[in-house]
């Protein structure tokens, strides 16, 4: 039996390309070593709570994103409104982000010289560098004040990162582009009325898993626990490799981690070996639900003063996500700035989080639910000098050119990208 295309790893990335594949009436078979689809995205639900134990919202800011929401007819549920107001936890204190860039003029976010620093934005010439940390890129900008108490949360909250190691370049490419067309990103603003991107935050009913049942059922040939163990040349075809036995196909795409896809490479393209150096830090989830103390907004991130990176207000941002009666939260630790909480275990992280949480809302009288999700890799981190790694996927195409790296660790990483990589792939190969 020859496939047309074999999609290896059943996450969102890959359950995507194989359903466009699928589409467009190509023969494809989908591989995954867990006896689940999704990867990352785990909602748990027990008819009384929901809570997702990885990614918890998409930004839906993509076309692609809705092209498949629609084909799939999926049940979309928009976040309140309210979560555009988000919160930095800074001296005991939840503070709201600005929504605007002026607004940091009144907010007791930052200090007074981080103020006047603000205003000599508007004369940052582009940077001459290649490449820069996002932390450099900041301080020049806007200084050491907006580094700590708004722009290293956000790297917190997005990849679970430190400002110091990740390159502005890879991790932020608008903003790296942005500031190589204006140089100073307020300009920027003015002119294009943004520099963060916009769009949606969504989610389905019954959660993000919802998308991923959908998905799976429309590929008709795929397969659980089976784990691809290597790919290699068999003739004018690729032999994969898997512990129930070897299947072939024309084409090939690997949605697998880099240290895994590493691997898998090792004997068609040894220069792959170099992928495993790509980092991945330690991430625990902690869903607690407890008395409704009315809580409104996103969630917060946490500049200083707690061990945890940030909570999600689950019950503030989706309906039906636990009892009316109850308020629930997602936190968040570990991460690459919280080292030695990811060298605690299980108990010990349960315990830190809802302590934590209880510091910043004293009101909560009891915890109704609880529950701890441990990521050992979590989120790719696009560090200083990615391109090398760029440079290795560029040599696979003229090596291989049937052979597809489309890991969530080359083009961003979030449920946006990957939708967008995976239809682009499913509609093109
Ligand atoms: C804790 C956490 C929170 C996040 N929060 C958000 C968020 O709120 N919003 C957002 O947009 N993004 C978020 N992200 C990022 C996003 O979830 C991921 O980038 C995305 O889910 C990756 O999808 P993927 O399909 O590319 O990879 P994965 O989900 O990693 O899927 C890869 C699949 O390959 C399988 N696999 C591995 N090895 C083999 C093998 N040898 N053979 C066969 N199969 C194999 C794995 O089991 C897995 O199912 C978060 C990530 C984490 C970890």
């Amino acid at each position: 039996m020859t496939y047309d295309v074999i999609v290896v790893g059943g996450g969102i990335t890959g359950l995507v390309s194989s359903f466009y594949l699928t589409l467009r009436g190509k023969r494809v078979l989908l591989l995954e070593k867990n006896p689940r689809w999704g990867g990352n995205i785990k909602t748990y639900s027990d008819g009384r709570y929901t809570f997702e134990e990885g990614p918890q919202t998409i930004l839906a800011n993509s076309p692609a994103v809705w092209d498949l929401v629609r084909r799939l007819n999926a049940p979309v549920c928009k976040a309140n409104p309210s979560s555009q107001l988000r919160f930095i936890y800074k001296r005991e204190k939840l503070i709201p982000i600005p929504l605007k860039p002026w607004e940091f003029f009144t907010s007791p976010l930052v200090g007074f010289k981080a103020k006047v620093k603000l205003l000599k934005e508007f004369f940052v010439k582009p940077s001459q560098k290649e490449d820069e940390s996002v932390a450099e890129f900041t301080i020049r900008h806007f200084g050491e004040e907006f580094l700590k108490y708004f722009i290293q949360p956000f790297v917190s909250g997005i990849y679970a990162g430190d400002s110091k190691k990740l390159s502005v370049r890879y991790a932020f490419p608008k903003l790296y582009e942005i500031e190589r067309r204006y140089g100073s990103l307020l300009k920027a603003f003015l002119k294009e009325r943004r520099v963060a991107p916009k769009g949606e935050l969504i989610s389905f009913a019954g959660g993000l898993s919802t998308l991923i049942k959908l998905l799976a059922e429309k590929v008709k040939e795929k397969r659980l626990q089976t784990e691809v163990l290597s790919v290699e040349k068999s003739g004018n075809l690729y032999k994969v490799k898997t512990n129930a036995g070897n299947y072939y196909s024309r084409k090939v795409v690997l949605t697998t981690p880099a240290y895994i896809t590493a691997k898998l490479l090792g004997k068609i393209f040894p220069p792959a070996k170099e992928l495993e150096k790509i980092t991945y830090p330690r991430v625990a989830v902690v869903s607690l639900s407890f008395p409704k103390i009315g809580l409104r907004g996103f969630g917060f991130l946490n500049a200083e003063g707690l061990k945890i990176l940030g909570a999600i207000f689950v019950s503030s941002l989706f309906e039906n996500r636990c009892p009316p009666e109850e308020d629930c939260v997602s936190v968040f630790l570990c991460g690459e700035t919280q080292k030695e909480v990811c060298r605690l275990g299980e108990g010990e992280i349960l315990k830190l989080a809802k302590g934590e949480i209880e510091k910043v809302f004293p009101q909560i009288g009891e915890f109704r639910f609880e529950k701890v999700t441990l990521w050992e890799r979590s989120i790719p981190q696009y560090t200083l000098g990615y391109g090398k790694f760029y440079k290795i996927e560029e040599e696979l195409k003229k090596k291989e050119p049937n052979l597809f790296i489309a890991g969530n660790f080359f083009g961003g990483s979030s449920l946006a990208k990957c939708i967008e990589k995976g239809k682009k792939l499913g509609e093109s190969l």
